[in-house]
């Protein structure tokens, strides 16, 4: 087998696939993955056109040979017949296929009526995670929208995510800091509503969990609080099973008593304003309160508490569990408070904020800070916040029902599987006049598309380890070639939308970039998008900075150095924090998909994820539910019917239902309009009260 770590770059036109692979030789190529943000060093052996195998590149810096089973699929993927290959176009109901020219054309004269006679704010577009994990597609995505000059823009940042950036905004002036573990120096852990050894992070990317978790242990202590005994849990050196939704109210109690004893006060004094209204807004959460609201005993808070004291800074990192809660914003802020209190910020043993590796944010010079600026959502939904230029996605089906939004396009995302209200939201698309999906597999979206780009898939396409970089667990860079050609019609959808432009007559194109499809375009377009600063043929393995630079928060980016520590906002939010109902549904991701991704691929030999209703055992029996049994699901919003599964690592009180999935589809218990998040308009997906009760046959 002949190694190659400089991919041949393959030209991007359609090829024959039948090439008699089997005469030729394997190749393994050097690569990383790009279907979640750990970014995984892989090698691919490819012989011809077939891609026969990932696996673990050991001498990759970060990852360490390191995969999961979903990186492992990516051949299975890239073969998956299911793969689109051709432009589709609707017509009398059907979708046919047609070739580029065609159904560009026909988009532009579609578009360009609905832009003459509704103007540009009704065109809208939806950009899924996929689309994050494509440098290109992500750039020429918001070109086109922004040389369309349409405020319609949603992403699924407000899906799952809008706390962070929130918190990050508030509490330091802009939105896209996360903190990072030093896990050379890390001797406390605090996780909260997180699994990182099955999700690989929450925005950030938690690379190769185990061993890092492992680290950490050994050096010092792992906690977990999760209602689940997740993967994650059974590693830890503890595990408190907190009534789910309550996540908040032990949080305002460790910062309540290390304001007291064990808060760094000379780090306060010289890096946080904001210490006197933060200490009033947690003095109500004392030990008994805490306690009643969370099911944890006094001891378990007490030994957090210790724990932390002990050793005297901490990292403390979130996922789903809470940040689709009704308490979202407020656990993500005392989070932060957390490490601003106990001084942990930017210390060693503490966590550290990733610049990235070709923005280098630590080489700004000039900051223009973020205030927290809100502006109106949508016509139909004014009540939305829009922040950072975005309306939350809860808005997008009242303004396509509102007729506000006649054209859609979907690059990389699946709302069927996303979106709140599920049979409204598949109505909404339905009366769209124009839908275009831009995606590399059939699925649910692609069956409602009046124009269906069938895109090239990661190991079709270059990239670098860009759009995400800024929540990975080093400051790396990666460069990704090609390693297939792309099979039949699929083409980049940074294509596609520069194609659609210069159709109508917009100008997308950066300066020196010709726009060709062309062996290397893709790459001269990553070298143009990066300044020109990087020599992207030095990154075709990866690059790592041994020490990242730390310090550029407190130096540079925050006004005179200082936190808030007490943002009005959530403050008040606090103020009125209400105890979670009796039983909740709880979200979560799955170890085989990537949301709605990989539901029924995977590498050969391995199994597939399902989704079933997890139930704790003792409850279920109550409910006389057994394993098996087909449960239905009601919440104030809608209902669902699926398999339940008896599961001894549920906390009670907890109904844990997996996302992505069509069948049971969590989306159809939540709603645009009950259970919204009045600060980021974000729908709530973890918290929301469920009853549960054994379907008949
Ligand atoms: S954790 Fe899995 S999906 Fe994520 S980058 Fe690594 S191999 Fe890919």
């Amino acid at each position: 087998m002949r190694s190659c770590v400089e991919s041949d770059r393959w030209g991007l036109l359609g090829v024959d696939t039948d090439t008699g692979d089997e005469a030729r030789e394997e190749i393994e190529h050097v690569s990383f993955c790009r279907i979640c943000n750990a970014a995984c060093g892989v090698r691919i052996t490819t012989r011809g056109e077939r891609v026969l195998q990932v696996r673990g590149d050991r001498d990759h810096p970060l990852s360490r040979g390191y995969t999961c089973p979903k990186g492992r699929a990516l051949p299975a993927f890239h073969h998956d017949p299911r793969r689109l290959d051709h432009p589709l176009l609707r017509r009398r109901g059907s979708l046919v296929r047609v070739g580029w020219p065609y159904a560009i054309g026909d988009l532009a004269t579609r578009l360009g009526e609905i832009l003459v006679d509704a103007g540009p704010s009704s065109v809208a577009y939806y950009m899924g995670t996929a689309v994050a994990f494509d440098t290109c597609g992500y750039w020429a995505t918001q070109a086109f929208f922004e040389a369309l000059d349409t405020p319609q823009k949603y992403t699924c940042a407000t899906l799952d995510t809008p706390a962070k950036l929130l918190v990050s905004e508030l509490m330091s002036g802009f939105a896209g800091l996360h903190p990072i573990p030093d896990i050379a120096g890390c001797r406390m852990l605090l996780l909260i509503g997180t699994n990182p050894v099955v999700s690989h992070g929450h925005l950030s990317g938690f690379t190769n969990p185990v061993a890092n978790l492992r680290k950490m242990a050994r050096q010092g202590d792992v906690w977990v609080v999760d209602p689940r005994r997740t993967a994650t849990a059974l590693g830890a050196t503890r595990h408190l099973a907190i009534r789910p939704g309550s996540d908040a109210f032990l949080l305002a109690f460790l910062v309540r008593e290390l304001l007291t004893e064990g808060a760094d006060r000379d780090y306060l004094a010289a890096h946080a304003d904001g210490l006197d209204s933060l200490r009033s807004a947690v003095a109500p959460f004392d030990l008994d309160r805490t306690v009643g609201a969370t099911g944890l005993s006094a001891e378990e808070i007490l030994d957090l508490l210790a724990a932390i004291r002990r050793h005297r800074r901490l990292v403390a990192l979130s996922g789903t569990g809470t940040t689709m809660s009704a308490a979202a914003n407020v656990s993500e802020w005392l989070l932060w408070a957390l490490q601003i209190v106990t001084g942990s910020f930017e210390r060693p043993g503490g966590a550290w904020f990733n610049p990235g590796f070709v923005n280098r944010l630590d080489r700004v010079e000039q900051w223009q800070h973020e205030e927290g600026h809100v502006e109106p959502g949508p016509a139909s939904r004014p009540e939305l916040p829009r922040r950072r230029g975005e309306y939350p996605c809860a808005g997008l089906i009242d303004e396509i029902e509102a007729g506000n939004v006649r054209a859609l396009f979907v690059p990389g995302g699946n709302p069927i599987a996303a979106f709140p209200e599920t049979d409204r939201t598949i109505e909404a698309f339905r009366r769209l006049e124009v839908l275009v999906v831009g995606d590399v597999l059939e699925n649910e979206i692609v069956d409602l598309a009046t124009h269906v780009w069938p895109c090239t898939g990661q190991l079709e396409r270059a990239d670098l380890s860009g759009v995400m970089e800024f929540y990975r667990l080093a400051v790396i860079g990666q460069l990704a070639r090609p390693i297939v050609p792309p099979v039949a019609e699929r083409r980049p959808i940074w294509w596609c939308f520069d194609q659609l432009a210069e159709r109508m007559g917009l100008q997308i194109r950066p300066p020196g970039f010709r726009g060709e499809l062309e062996a290397g375009s893709d790459e001269s377009l990553l070298s143009i998008l990066s300044g020109g600063r990087l020599d992207l043929s030095s990154l075709s393995t990866a690059k790592m900075l041994d020490d990242p630079p730390v310090g550029w928060v407190e130096g540079n980016l925050l006004r005179g150095g200082r936190w808030r520590l007490a943002p009005e906002a959530l403050v008040e939010q606090l103020r009125t924090l209400q105890p979670a109902p009796e039983r909740v549904l709880i979200p979560g991701r799955q170890l085989r998909t990537m949301n709605s991704a990989l539901r029924d691929v995977s590498a050969e030999g391995e199994r597939q994820d399902v989704a079933l209703i997890h139930l704790a055992p003792e409850e279920a029996e109550r409910m006389g539910v057994s394993e098996g049994d087909r449960v239905r699901v009601r919440s104030a919003a809608g209902e669902l019917v699926g398999k339940a599964r008896l599961d001894e690592c549920m906390g009670t009180g907890a109904v844990w239902i997996p996302h992505g999935w069509l069948d049971p589809n969590v989306c159809r218990l939540t709603s645009t309009k009950q259970e919204v998040d009045p600060l980021t308009g974000m729908v709530l997906q973890s918290g929301v009260a469920v009853e549960v009760e054994l379907e008949p046959w």
